[in-house]
């Protein structure tokens, strides 16, 4: 009994160690690590869903990335269903509220093929959370693996009083089993409860960020000649937001205090790093970026 003991823990400290040598010995990021920015559309709606206490109408993009690092294709987001361009009903009211770009170019496929991706080609599938206009296509992916924040896909299926607006259950319920089948996940997963650096190189930092949705999360990218750059996701709306510490309406921030958490997380990033900050749904700033099949490397 004392001696299997004695053993467990020696095993114990040995993985500790470990942890510690990786932890010091990360490997160096890579020479050839590039970032696409695409838009699935864009989306025309009260200002003031983005921004507590502005009025009128703003057209804002629907951003999503693909990072090419030598371990694998990343994507951040997926952008609108493909299926509203047929059949605007999948969204219900969705479609009136938020007025999507519905023309075939739109299409995710089309989209990737700029830069001849196809989405099998895709390893990781990040989701910044799993509203309709970020996880819209998870079932074109069914290859990929998908990175997520186990308290996002637990709200996805049953959100908080007040919080089901933006969730569309039938984007992400081809990740869900089968009847009978003891596992949840019918696709390949990485379900997170933090932070993750999904290479092990400093090249793809996953952040939790408790703040627009239980389970939000936003990625840093280290890139070889440009530096870092920060994708937002909707933890930060706007520049100006981030600028004036500026919340959205209550429908958009779950977690008030944890979104202004997640500012001073990203102001932090970009002061230290000299980090570039491209918000998915700016519509000034994200105009003014290289967009695929121009890159960023
Ligand atoms: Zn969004």
């Amino acid at each position: 009994m004392r001696a299997s003991l004695a053993r467990i823990l020696f095993r114990g400290s040995i993985a500790a160690t470990a942890m510690i040598a990786t932890a010091v010995h990360a490997a160096d990021p890579p020479k050839d690590v590039k970032l696409y920015v695409f838009s699935s559309g864009g989306l025309t709606l009260d200002k003031s869903i983005l921004q507590n206490g502005s009025s009128g109408k703003v057209t804002i993009p629907v951003g999503f990335f693909l990072i090419r690092h030598p371990k694998g294709d990343v994507l951040f987001d997926c952008g609108n269903n493909d299926r509203i361009i047929t059949n605007p009903d999948y969204w219900g009211p969705l479609i009136g509220g938020l007025d999507p770009v519905r023309t075939p170019d739109v299409a995710i496929d089309t989209q990737l093929a700029k830069i001849n991706v196809r989405p099998a080609d895709v390893k990781y599938v990040v989701l910044g959370h799993f509203h309709a206009d970020h996880a819209g296509n998870i079932g074109k992916f069914m290859d990929s693996t998908f990175v997520y924040q186990r308290d996002e896909i637990k709200s996805a299926f049953w959100p908080a009083p007040g919080f089901a607006t933006f969730y569309i259950s039938g984007d992400f319920e081809p990740m869900r089993s089968g009847i009978a089948v003891g596992m949840p996940n019918k696709v390949k997963v990485i379900e997170l409860e933090g932070d993750l650096d999904l290479f092990g190189d400093h090249s793809v930092y996953i952040h939790r960020a408790v703040s627009h949705t239980p389970g939000s999360q936003l990625v840093v990218v280290r890139l070889p000649k440009t530096g870092t750059v920060v994708l937002t996701g909707d933890a930060i709306y706007l520049q100006e937001n981030l600028d004036k510490n500026l919340l959205p309406s209550i429908g958009s921030v779950y977690n008030p205090p944890g979104m202004l958490d997640a500012y001073a997380w990203v102001r932090r990033v970009r002061d230290l790093e000299g980090a570039d900050v491209i918000f998915s749904h700016d519509p000034d700033t994200f105009k003014a970026k290289k967009h695929a099949p121009e890159y960023y490397d």
